[in-house]
């Protein structure tokens, strides 16, 4: 496979950036099948750039491309010093990769310090305050803030993927969710988690005011399981999957969906 050296860069730096500080593992870097899930990096010569964010990439041919070249792309400012722009641009396609997006499209960005560079797809949950250092703020006076997550980077960092060797923590806190029901004749419930650890604590809200205390645990691969309550003898919901995408699919009465948000 060519491009030994740049290869070993780009794993070092991630390796040295969003795993060191976090839970992350980032595993099996090889040549990927073209059926493989993960995700898939191409080489080419143009602008470096995902497809999407975080699970948008799964299996998706070519879904980050990274530069290793740069006579066309940047040839001024990265041909001199390719190890830099390469180290510092993996950093930052990667944030893309964990679903970070770039810090100038949130809609508190201040316009005196960054305006008109928005870029992508918008988020939908923030971990920190607004931070001119993050490596993916085009508005850092340092370029993807030179591959070095800032202290907010790492921080919202831990928060979602946990902090090294303690996988329960990107939960941690206050979700509330609304069900969703594929029956238009059902009338969406509410419900509010409480995570602490391990431990899931809540309560659901039926439309008929019935309020049901609720409890499951998260197990180690970080999974939210064994969230049953039931209303009346009929009707019994049981929630089982990951709330990391903010989505936990009910396998009760048919019905339905819940969207989580913090
Ligand atoms: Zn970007």
């Amino acid at each position: 496979m060519p491009y030994a050296t740049e290869r070993a860069w780009v794993q070092d730096s991630i390796q040295n950036t969003w795993v060191k500080h976090s839970n992350l593992k980032v595993i099996g870097w090889k040549t990927c099948g073209s059926a493989e899930p993960g995700i898939h990096i191409g080489v080419a010569d143009v602008n470096p750039h995902t497809d999407g964010l975080g699970n948008k990439l799964n299996g998706i041919p070519n879904g980050m491309v990274l530069n290793f070249t740069f006579n066309d792309w940047a040839a001024a400012d990265c041909k001199p010093r390719k190890e830099y722009c390469i180290r510092t641009i993996a950093v930052h396609e990667f944030g893309h990769a964990l679903g970070f997006t770039h810090e100038q499209n949130r809609r508190d960005t201040p316009k005196s310090l960054c305006s008109g560079q928005e870029q992508g797809t918008v988020g939908d949950i923030f971990l920190t305050p607004w931070d001119l250092d993050s490596v993916m703020n085009y508005c850092n006076p340092k370029w993807s803030g030179d591959g070095k997550l800032s202290r907010l980077d790492i921080e919202g960092l831990q928060t979602w993927y946990g902090k090294p060797n303690d996988p329960f923590s990107r939960y941690q806190g206050q979700w509330v969710a609304k069900l969703t029901y594929s029956d238009p004749s059902c009338v969406a419930d509410d419900i509010r988690l409480t995570v602490a650890g391990r431990t899931v604590t809540g309560k659901v809200k039926t439309p008929f005011g019935l309020e049901i205390p609720i409890r499951a645990r998260i197990d180690e691969q970080s999974n939210l399981i064994g969230l049953n309550f039931q209303f009346n003898k009929k009707d019994r919901v049981t929630l089982q999957g990951t709330i990391t995408d903010g989505v936990v699919k009910s396998t009760d009465c048919g019905c339905g969906t819940y969207r989580f948000r913090r």
